[in-house]
């Protein structure tokens, strides 16, 4: 049964009694911040926990069940998390609070900082962005602003980005005003040397990588192209939204990476998904750290903390107040719960799962780029679809049937019918193995049966929808 929309429920006076024994609002509310109609839903307590509590159970989340999805990362968050984000101290602390009453939190923002540059290999990071595009957007306005700095902004115009990376990348250059040049993988999945040495000159401003690159294969020319890149004068940045397979094993600033961002919601464990909150830190080698976003957390020598808002060369401020602060806590407790060993004890179980996964899904999907994988694979159902007419995009529906969230699908781009697989370091083995047994039935039945694939979903509660309109035809209001 489909849900109604908390606007069509409920009945006036039923629950919208804010102010006690008859006192009305203009008591308390100056007459500028008072509004005649505000057509606000009138529910009780009980219906809207029902109501929000139903919601819950008819989406799919990681807290039941498996989740592959590519790229994006979504692994178990630990609740120990929670319960250091929800610490009152953290929780109900007011974002204008004095420097002095919010030691706790400056310091976690502190520890937080110097713990990604460690862990990545960067001079200092700005906790300033809100998720993985707008760190992108935070890191090329650094990068523009040091080539200004330098008497190159106006001569700095392009940004050269591999046909493997995530689509927010040109987006992010383009953004900024630079002129995107994208880069071919070779055959084996790469960036090819000699590609990308004809691509560059002294109009390249940066070029962006992610590496593992999101066919989930480590880039093995890294130190050549970051060399090739730094003759001409360009910087590097690193697309570290994903960092599952790095943690403790490789370190961007070592390969030559200037720029870089993480999103602590995907590797660092923080819930995300359907438009949640994101965390989107920018890493930087020494020469970018005056341009960084203010504030920035300071230590001084008497061991105080304290936020300065005032840098110089600062691109300005690309976030209110602390940004997503909760979400620092969360990853914080996440690198101390884990320390050291146990990061790299994390990257090195995301590996072994998608190789496992890897080789028992080749049986019967082929995977285009046949080596030993990173944290995430692809396979193709372009033969499949070739024999039977069932497409990536079904195979994805009847997995949810089946009790599994869709892999990625149709991304990168330049695989055909791809279906891009990450399954993280916290599955069990009997989960790995249903998942692969789910989507070897799948296979099957499409090639007895393809249209009830071409059917599928049947047990979820919508079936089929316009995969494209709400984004294209954003309809945000409701009418009564
Ligand atoms: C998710 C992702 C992004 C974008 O991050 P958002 O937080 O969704 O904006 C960028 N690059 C890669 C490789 C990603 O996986």
């Amino acid at each position: 049964m489909s849900e109604r929309l908390i606007f069509e429920t409920g009945q006036p006076g039923r629950a919208n009694t804010y102010f006690p024994n008859g006192r009305t609002a203009d008591e308390f509310l100056p007459a500028s911040a008072l509004r005649d109609a505000l057509p606000l839903p009138d529910n009780s307590e009980l219906d809207v926990v029902r109501h929000f509590t139903r919601l819950s159970q008819k989406t799919f989340a990681i807290d039941t069940g498996f989740y592959p999805l590519g790229s994006c990362t979504m692994k178990y968050n630990p609740r120990v998390n929670e319960a250091m984000a929800s610490q009152p101290g953290f929780k109900d602390l007011h974002p204008y609070a004095p420097d002095p009453l919010a030691q706790g939190a400056l310091r976690v923002m502190y520890e937080l900082e110097r713990s990604l540059s460690a862990i990545f290999g960067m001079s200092a990071f700005s906790l300033n962005p809100a998720a993985g595009a707008h760190a992108e957007l935070t890191a090329l306005l650094i990068a523009k602003a040091y080539f200004a700095k330098i008497g190159q902004g106006a001569s700095r115009t392009t940004v050269i980005v591999p046909d493997t990376a995530h689509g927010t990348n040109p987006a992010s250059a383009a953004m900024v005003g630079y002129k995107v040049i994208s880069l071919p993988s070779d055959a084996r999945g790469r960036v090819g040397l000699e590609e990308l040495k004809a691509a560059i000159g002294d109009d390249t401003a940066v070029c962006m990588m992610t590496n593992p690159n999101t066919l989930g294969l480590f880039e093995d020319h890294i130190h050549e192209i970051a060399e090739a890149v730094h003759a001409v004068g360009g910087l590097m940045y690193y697309d570290g939204a994903n960092a599952n397979a790095l943690m403790g094993n490789a370190r961007p600033g070592d390969m030559g990476f200037d720029l870089m961002h993480l999103n602590l919601h995907k590797t660092f464990s923080i819930p995300h998904g359907g438009g949640g909150a994101g965390h989107g830190p920018v890493g930087v080698a020494e020469r970018l750290v005056p341009f960084l976003p203010v504030p920035i957390v300071t230590l001084d020598e008497s061991g105080a903390y304290h936020l300065e808002h005032e840098r110089e060369d600062a691109i300005g401020t690309m976030r209110s107040f602390w940004s997503n602060f909760s979400h620092a806590v969360r990853a914080l407790t996440y690198i101390y719960a884990n320390g050291g060993e146990g990061l790299t004890r994390v990257s090195q179980l995301a590996v072994l799962n998608a190789n496992y996964v890897r080789a028992r899904v080749k049986e019967f999907l082929p995977t285009p780029y046949d080596e030993t994988c990173r944290h995430e694979f692809v396979a193709t159902a372009q033969e499949l679809k070739r024999e039977t007419g069932v497409r990536a995009l079904d195979i994805a529906k009847a997995l949810l049937d089946r009790g599994y969230h869709a892999p990625t699908v149709y991304f990168p781009l330049l695989v055909p019918e791809c279906l891009m697989i990450e399954p993280t370091e916290t599955e069990s083995k009997e989960t790995l193995d249903g998942f692969i047994a789910a989507l070897r039935d799948v296979v099957e039945t499409a090639k007895r049966d393809p249209q009830a694939i071409l059917d599928a979903p049947v047990h979820t509660v919508v079936g089929r929808i316009d995969e494209t309109r709400a984004a294209r035809h954003p309809d945000l209001r409701w009418v009564g």
